[in-house]
């Protein structure tokens, strides 16, 4: 595959057909045509380089503006051919190209580029040379509707730049607007185009002029593979009555161990499978999975490599609806593993039998006493499922969780994805009745268009948290464009996220943190909009402090609430939002207030409740009026119990009934904030 950049010239009758507007121009190979053409054009006029070597012309000293005159033209070709070949004597020079000189206005860059999980996106942001310092940039994945062209262009920083800022008009944001709707489609009609950047585009008070267009294309064009059909996995394949462990073993230090070890709690029928053992860990072992006299729902393979493909042929022959290969050395070593892997996988296929893996954990659902992993203790049930790339990472959230009284309705550990992957996991515990938040850890997605098809339609029902690894630039390849260069593919994934309605946090525990948030029945909260009750006067500064930070907002109290709540609170209380309670508030007056609330839902969409303890109210007391409020109200609400071991019992009561409670303050409208970017794109800056 070779890419090519195509020349401004080319760039700009590109363009000009999707309606963009970019100047009259003049290919010239002489000073005196230059000069001539400069008369024609009317001055001034800009000259520049067209070689292409040179790709950030500028750099080069391959743009010369305001040239006023046939002697300026003149002296502006050799200046520039001789910064060019001082530049970079190799350079091919194609000529210089004279174009008129547009009038100076706000200079934005929209560029596109082309993800390799994502496909098209679109970027846009403030342009000119210092786009890369100012990164004030947003992107979106194609195609987008105009409302989304709208909400990106409000989205930038320097967006009051475009409104009219201290006293300068407005800019023409509907052109700009038709601008973006007509690159975008420019972009999608034109498969050969995998990448580029209009920059700057000139924005005025009435319309908008291109000065520069940059556009990469490729000769190879990417024709969407047309994916193998896949019949979906049965949920009871995951249910599984019996199974079998083949290369089970005694000796404490093997894998077959551990795995078999995990499950002698499964209530259904163990099969220990071994050709050299007739009795491992107390239970009857089998030479092989077809000398077993009952069928196997599940097996477990553990042998080494080289003998999976037998022991997978065993597995179809007995009629083994699903394998589980923990055992490594197949795609992730190369080319000889990867052979193995297709050999493992035809076989499987010729049968019928799906397979997990290879190259992993396996499965846990503690609610089915079902652990094929060899992790040092079983997590307790829950209702979260976790769905992981990384499998240390398994390890380690199911050690925390023990730690932290977390449960887990599944934990899935991909592997390899051989056969299942992440989409037929996604889907399998967004039907799974047990749970109710998702937990993902991504390293990679290959198919991202299906990942946002299947996301999207479980995070309709379920909260959907991922933690993505590789933030960071490192690694990823310098790009031949801003655009490139904006936006790396993190970014993309965040935004394919976003679109789907899936919560991106950084940390595992701002994900539990979060799932917890949102396991609730009531879901999201329906907008921005919150009040804040405690009886602590510090703790309600500080929830303004970090509602506005973390982007909640905190609603005015309308007249008639006042009224109500100066009937029984003391007179000096604050009239306002917060709502402080005072120290001496017991929990007879947060319940009046919450009942003041419960009758006035309209003008908040959550409560932030605050709580301390102290000798006129225990946390018990306030923790059972926060559920009767809970049980007034459809909006949501959010408990912060702040102190020690004294307010466990009203913590322990609040997380029975799913109402979600934070020990620190700052966290509780950090995790909000989190959950109101995915649904209101609210900018916050806490990383969560
Ligand atoms: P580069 O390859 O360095 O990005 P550009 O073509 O963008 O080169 O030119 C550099 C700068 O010169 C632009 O950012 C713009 O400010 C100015 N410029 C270029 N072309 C014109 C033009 N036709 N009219 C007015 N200014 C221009
Ligand atoms: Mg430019």
């Amino acid at each position: 595959m070779s890419q090519k950049m195509l020349s401004e010239a080319e760039g700009y009758d590109m363009l000009r057909k999707y309606d963009l507007p970019v100047p009259e121009y003049q290919i010239v190979k002489s000073g005196e045509d230059a000069a001539h053409a400069c008369e024609k054009m009317g001055c001034p006029v800009v000259m520049k380089i067209i070689s292409p070597q040179i790709v950030h012309k500028s750099d080069a000293g391959g743009v010369i503006v305001g040239i006023g005159s046939r002697k300026a033209a003149l002296s502006a070709f050799t200046k520039i051919i001789d910064g060019a070949k001082a530049y970079d004597p190799a350079a091919q020079i194609e000529g210089i190209m004279v174009e008129q000189q547009a009038e100076p206005g706000l200079e934005l860059i929209i560029g596109g580029k082309t993800d390799p999980a994502f496909g098209k996106v679109i970027t846009f942001g403030m342009g000119g040379t210092m786009v890369e310092l100012m990164k004030d940039v947003t992107l979106r994945i194609l195609p987008v509707t105009e409302d989304e062209i709208r909400q990106m262009i409000r989205e930038i920083d320097a967006y009051p730049l475009i409104t009219g800022y201290r006293g300068s008009k407005p800019r023409d944001e509907e052109e700009l607007v038709k601008i973006i709707g007509n690159i975008c489609r420019f972009f999608m009609e034109n498969e050969n185009v995998v990448e580029f950047d209009i920059n700057p585009l000139r924005l005025y008070e009435k319309g908008a002029c291109a000065v520069d267009a940059r556009i990469i294309v490729t000769d190879k064009v990417q024709t969407t593979e047309t994916k193998e059909e896949r019949t979906p996995v049965p949920m009871e394949y995951f249910n599984p009555r019996s199974i079998a462990v083949i290369g089970a073993s005694q000796e404490s230090t093997k894998m077959g161990y551990a795995v078999l070890h995990n499950l002698l709690h499964f209530p259904g029928q163990l099969y220990p499978v071994n050709n050299k053992r007739s009795e491992i860990q107390g239970l009857k072992a089998y030479p092989t999975i077809t000398a077993i006299p009952a069928p196997v729902d599940l097996a477990v393979i553990t042998v080494p490599a080289i003998h999976v493909p037998r022991v997978v042929e065993e597995c179809g022959q007995k009629g083994v609806p699903m394998v589980v290969i923990i055992t490594a050395g197949f795609k992730e070593m190369g080319d000889d593993g990867k052979a193995l892997e297709d050999r493992v996988k035809a076989i499987a296929k010729g049968h019928g039998t799906r397979i997990i893996g290879p190259n992993c954990l396996g499965i846990i659902v503690p609610p089915r006493g079902i652990d094929t992993t060899y992790v040092h203790q079983s997590p307790r049930p829950g209702n979260i499922a976790f769905i992981s790339q990384s499998g240390a990472i398994i390890n380690t959230v199911v050690d925390l969780s023990l730690a932290q009284g977390i449960g887990f309705s599944n934990v899935i550990s991909v592997g390899n994805q051989a056969d299942l992957d992440f989409l037929d996991y996604i889907r399998y515990v967004g039907k799974d009745e047990k749970t109710k938040a998702i937990i993902l850890y991504i390293e990679q997605i290959t198919d991202g268009k299906g990942f946002m098809e299947v996301v999207s339609e479980v995070a309709k029902t379920k909260p959907v948290v991922a933690i993505k690894s590789g933030s960071s630039k490192k690694g990823e390849h310098a790009a031949s464009s801003h655009t490139g260069s904006l936006s790396g593919s993190y970014d993309v994934y965040m935004e394919a996220f976003r679109k789907s309605g899936v919560i991106a946090v950084h940390t595992l525990t701002g994900a539990f943190l979060a799932a917890q948030m949102l396991a609730h029945p009531k879901g999201f909260p329906k907008g921005k909009r919150a009040v804040v009750i405690t009886n602590a006067g510090g703790f309600a500064v500080l929830s303004s402090d970090y509602a506005e930070r973390y982007g909640v907002e905190i609603a005015d109290l309308p007249r008639e609430v006042i009224e109500e709540l100066n009937e029984f609170l003391p007179d000096f209380w604050n009239k306002g939002n917060p709502i402080d309670l005072l120290g001496d508030a017991t929990d007879k007056r947060f319940e009046k207030t919450f009942e003041v609330l419960a009758r006035h839902p309209e003008f908040w969409d959550m409560a932030f409740i605050v709580g301390f303890p102290n000798l006129v109210l225990t946390s018990e007391n306030l923790a059972k009026k926060i559920l009767n409020f809970s049980a007034m109200t459809n909006n949501r609400l959010i408990a912060t119990l702040l102190g020690g071991d004294s307010m466990n019992p009203g913590r322990e009561l609040l997380k029975e009934n799913m109402i979600p409670g934070f020990e620190e303050l700052d966290f509780t409208f950090r995790v909000m904030g989190r959950v109101l970017w995915q649904k209101f794109r609210v900018k916050a800056p806490g990383l969560l």
